[in-house]
């Protein structure tokens, strides 16, 4: 009997042979194996275990239901039918309940444990010293080490916590797309652009207001909708209807979310004192590059002392534009003026716009350009395989091979890059297959892909993106060759397999060549003259990089703060106003504004839609930001293609994974920790 191709283990994958038929059977299979290899493990005699027969093992164990379902996943994501949905869904449950039920697997932890406490696991370094750690810590933070009762109430807690987090999530939604406000008279949509327009007359039409003589004009709280409204709008009044409808959301009945906070706050408090901790926070940042979530908050309130300066005097410099431009006495704005007339102060300060940068992106030179960088930098040869050669999910899928400057072949990778129907939106790095050092002293190649929705080719015209477009681009390249350069023997703790504060040091680091001149130069030409862009238009786009830096910064301070003093402090939110609590602490961060916003408590799906998700995590992303931004400034000192910091950061970075502590690799490519100063510094803030 052949083997079934979501099983097959060859490098190049038979796309055309995994088809949702297959899944069933293929996962069914790859549950029977890991669980004979758990069992065997589970078994054996505890005066015989080694690290081979328990850790190592257990890796193997789950190797190839792990690779067979990531690529059912990876097909939904980039090529869903209702047959694949089903069967991914038919299959999930018992996915999900294989991996929940190892760390509480008796047996099983009673010889990881019998292993880690013999003189043989005392003396381990390196990688496999790390992965015993790791691995133990998976399984206490799992309850493994609870007595029943505790353990008991865990799983309680955590089905109440899945329960509640999905009807908050719901809440918003809900409470979302139950605002509409309608517009008939078009003198009202004075300002708004016209791609703006043209969506909201759609979205008219599609729920039966106006016909095509006489039009009507919907306008909903999704952020597409409400983004040009609220920014563009000459009609004051219309973005106050629009700001109060945000304003309410699941803060009234029927989807008041308040009462399902104090819940799940209670319940993660719960959860971390049962499995040992002061509160939820340290629960989630122990392993973490923080450490702890104390440590997290001072590192917030360091950038928001960086901050301030630049944040009030920003408050101050709007109100005082609004003033001179309308003629009346300056004073607070109205939280629905906020987005309106920062726009106009941007156009005046700048008059820049993103639009006028598409023709210098045109998407093959991007990633030619990006090659070329990564030849230089990193010393990567990436060429592409002949279309029509290599089994791939969509004709315009394209397949590359890396090779290091030694010739080796280190990865390869499938690109993605416009929309389909049938594709997931947004961008994304993921991998398929870890290879790396084998223990016959070889190394496999890796296998990963990079996924994005970027603006499509038109009438024979070439793709061209904007700025931002081009940075995502950048960005999932970081985070798969953090997949591809990775040198660990322990799969699972190969490259981005790292805490959840450093894994965007890499993408992230990645968009910084898409501001520096000589690198621009490689891949931004214009897509008919061949030209660089010109240094007008140059200066104007880094002018505005740092326009209103001050209150952006602040804005992420605030969600960041909120999150690490509701899961620090839960106690403090358990009774009385809630609304008054939560912007009583974080009062110094808000704009002030007259009447005063509602905090975004109640709709803060981030950190309240999920049982973990971003909670007490949302800090991660000032974090990374100041990791990638001081990790660049070495590129900026000692050249933006040096070959040696390319190197270091391929060798104490991209190359160890989680194989070790991420400070201990920051502070091998730094020669010190993090100095938060490089992130204020970028943003002109310093
Ligand atoms: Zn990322």
């Amino acid at each position: 009997m052949s083997e079934n191709p979501f099983l097959e283990t060859a490098f190049e994958l038979p796309w055309s042979r995994l088809t949702a038929d297959q899944v069933r059977p293929g996962i069914t299979e790859a549950l029977a194996r890991a669980q004979v290899e758990v069992d065997a493990i589970a078994t054996l005699d505890l005066g015989a275990v080694t690290f081979e027969n328990t850790f190592l093992a257990l890796e193997h164990a789950t190797e190839t239901l792990g690779v067979a379902w990531g690529k059912v996943s990876n097909l939904q994501s980039v090529a869903d039918s209702p047959a694949l949905r089903e069967a991914h869904n038919a299959m999930l449950p018992a996915v999900s309940a294989f991996y929940a039920r190892i760390p509480l697997n008796a047996a099983l932890w009673e010889r990881l444990k019998a292993y880690s406490g013999s003189d043989d696991a005392k003396a381990l370094t390196g990688v496999r010293r790390r992965f015993l750690e790791e691995t133990l810590a998976d399984f206490r933070q799992s309850g493994a080490d609870l007595p029943a009762d505790k353990r008991a109430r865990l799983e309680e807690i955590q089905a109440e916590l899945s329960q509640l987090t999905q009807r908050y999530s719901e809440n918003v939604l809900d409470a979302t797309n139950a605002w509409q406000l309608i517009v008939d008279d078009p003198a009202r949509l004075a300002g708004i652009p016209e791609r703006g327009r043209e969506a909201a007359r759609r979205a008219a039409r599609q729920k039966g207001f106006g016909t095509d003589e006489r039009p009507a004009w919907r306008f909903s709280l999704q952020a597409p909708s409400l983004e040009p409204l609220m920014t563009y709008g000459e009609d004051a009044d219309l973005r106050r209807m629009a700001w109060q409808g945000t304003a309410r959301v699941s803060g009234l009945a029927p989807y008041d979310n308040t009462p399902l906070i104090r819940r799940i706050l209670a319940l993660r408090a719960e959860k971390a004192s049962i499995l040992g901790y002061q509160n939820f926070g340290d629960l989630v940042t122990e392993r973490r590059m923080a450490k702890s979530a104390g440590a997290a908050l001072a590192f917030i309130e360091d950038i928001e002392r960086g901050a301030r300066a630049a944040f009030e005097r920003e408050c101050a410099e709007l109100e005082a534009f609004k003033a001179a431009q309308t003629g009346a006495a300056p004073g607070r704005l109205a939280p629905w003026d906020l987005a309106f007339w920062a726009e106009r102060l941007r156009k005046a300060s700048y008059d820049f716009d993103d639009e006028a940068l598409r023709p210098y992106f045109p998407m093959d030179r991007v990633i030619s350009g990006l090659f070329e960088l990564a030849s230089r930098v990193f010393g990567l040869r990436i060429t592409e395989r002949a279309p029509g050669t290599v089994d791939v999910w969509h004709p315009e899928v394209r397949f590359y091979d890396v090779h290091d400057r030694q010739g080796r072949h280190i990865g390869s990778f499938y690109a993605d890059w416009h929309p389909r129907e049938s594709k997931r939106g947004g961008a994304w790095m993921n991998y398929l297959l870890t290879g790396g050092p084998t223990p016959d002293g070889g190394r496999a190649p890796h296998l990963g892909l990079i996924c994005g929705n970027m603006t499509p080719p038109v009438d024979g015209k070439p793709a061209l993106l904007s700025h931002r477009e081009v940075e995502t681009v950048f960005h999932e390249f970081g985070h798969l060759l953090h997949h591809l350069l990775g040198e660990v023997e322990i799969h699972s703790l190969n490259g981005v397999n790292v805490a959840w504060d450093f894994v965007e040091l890499p993408s992230q680091i990645m968009e910084n060549w898409c501001w520096e001149r000589e690198s621009l130069d490689l891949f931004a030409r214009h897509h008919e003259t061949g030209q660089p862009i010109p240094e007008e238009l140059f200066s104007r786009m880094r002018a505005a990089r740092q326009f209103r830096a001050g209150c952006a910064t602040m804005r992420q301070i605030q969600f960041a703060k909120m999150d690490l003093l509701l899961h620090l402090r839960a106690g403090e939110f358990g009774a009385g106003d809630l609304e008054a609590a939560v912007r009583a602490a974080i009062a110094d961060t808000i704009v002030p504004t007259e009447p005063p916003s509602p905090t975004i408590v109640r709709r803060f799906t981030h950190i309240f839609a999920d049982p973990v998700g971003y909670a007490s995590g949302y800090y991660s992303y000032k974090w990374a930001e100041v990791l990638e931004a001081d990790a660049f400034t070495r590129f900026l000192n000692e050249g933006l293609f040096s070959e040696r910091v390319g190197g270091e950061f391929v060798e104490h970075v991209l190359s160890k994974g989680n194989s070790e502590d991420p400070a201990v690799l920051f502070r091998r490519f730094m020669g010190r920790d993090p100095d938060p100063k490089a992130l204020l510094v970028r943003a002109g803030l310093a």
